[in-house]
């Protein structure tokens, strides 16, 4: 129970108090957590970051907050500042699985520690911690999802499918896709989902930096090609950035009216745009990924790893960088659609009705 109720206050009351972290008697750089994210232009990196400055200053530590514009040098610049400034632990949602070897040995060769957050970093012995949302399981939703809204499991169809997948520097790309086609691909083989523009394969789906623009446009080329004749019903979607450009492309194409209406399209992120997208019935489902819950658990193993007490991890085989399996803490991701969301994002205070209008 207290276990709860301090892991409560983390979640939802911890915006009240103030960082005090002179008061252990330890010098500033003892306490000094440096957070780099990705990028400000998605909405769900923002959250993050200012979740965890929140609740690691609450905690008593000092941060340093740094996003990084998708620009892949301008993140490397910001670790090494950070290293310099004498970050004991750093907290990378990288932008580039791959790109960070050389740095995170600067890293090691301080001591500091390194939590990948959200997505993997590949092909580094340095890395000792990753927490994310199950992404895997965010696939696996995303297809069940599909399964359930067409009723394919009752025999219906055949329906037309068309598949995007994520940026292919990002690790979690080929989870989400893993996890998705693994439950869609015997309705594939059935003939109750037929992919008229016969993509399937990661790197003819993927979209680079997971741009809006890049998902219209081949969603463009896609209706312009093989739907002059007939209607696609459903589009697997990774993420909700996706989503907004492949319904800019669908209105664009007419759809949205009693004749043509809007596809089964899934999601992740619950986006205040989106959110207002599953409202307006442009988009089926969005994975909500309840930052706070991910904010709160890097803020415990932040805080076990200052404390030299074990750091909390609840998978020790799935995450393999290419070099070790690395210890992750998986939270459980969750759908919101027009059905739920009121329950699942308003009554949990992660929004006002007022931002969803
Ligand atoms: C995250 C998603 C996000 C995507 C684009 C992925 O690594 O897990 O939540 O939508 O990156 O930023």
């Amino acid at each position: 129970i207290l276990v709860l109720l301090v892991s409560m206050f983390f979640m939802y009351g911890c915006t009240q108090q103030t960082s005090n972290p002179g008061d252990s008697g330890t010098t500033e750089g003892d306490k000094l957590i440096g957070v780099a994210m990705p990028t400000k232009s998605l909405q769900r990196w923002n959250q993050d970051g200012d979740n965890m400055k929140k609740m690691l200053e609450t905690a008593g530590y000092k941060v340093i907050l740094e996003y990084a514009d998708n620009k892949v040098e301008q993140q490397v610049t910001q670790l090494e500042n950070m290293i310099t400034q004498g970050c004991k632990v750093i907290v990378i949602a990288s932008i580039d699985g791959t790109a960070l070897k050389g740095v995170l040995a600067e890293a090691a060769k301080e001591g500091i520690k390194i939590i990948a957050y959200d997505r993997l970093i590949l092909d580094s012995p340095d890395v000792d911690y990753y927490a994310t949302f199950d992404n895997y399981l965010v696939g696996k939703i995303q297809g069940e999802y599909i399964v359930g809204a067409l009723d394919l499991a009752s025999g219906k169809g055949p329906f037309n499918l068309e598949v995007f997948g994520g940026s292919p520097d990002d690790n979690n790309a080929f989870f989400f896709n893993n996890g998705a086609m693994d439950v869609l691909q015997p309705y594939i083989d059935k003939g109750q989902l037929v992919i008229n523009s016969g993509q399937v394969k990661m790197e003819q789906v993927a979209i680079q930096g997971w741009r809006s623009e890049g998902a219209q446009a081949r969603m463009d080329n896609l209706l312009t090609a093989n739907y002059s004749d007939k209607k696609v019903d459903v589009v697997l979607s990774p993420n909700d950035s996706l989503a907004q450009g492949i319904v800019a492309s669908l209105k664009a194409a007419g759809y949205g009216s009693a004749d043509k209406p809007f596809p089964v399209l899934t999601g992740q992120d619950c986006d205040v745009t989106n959110v207002k997208m599953l409202i307006a019935g442009e988009q089926s489902m969005s994975i909500f990924k309840d930052t706070r819950t991910l904010a709160s658990q890097v803020v415990e193993m932040v805080t076990a790893i200052m404390d030299g007490k074990e750091v909390p991890v609840n998978d020790t085989t799935t995450y393999n960088n290419n070099i070790k399996v690395v210890p992750s803490f998986l939270c459980e991701p969750v759908f919101a659609d027009k059905d739920n969301y009121k329950e699942l994002l308003i009554d949990s205070g992660y929004y006002t009705l007022e931002q969803l209008k």
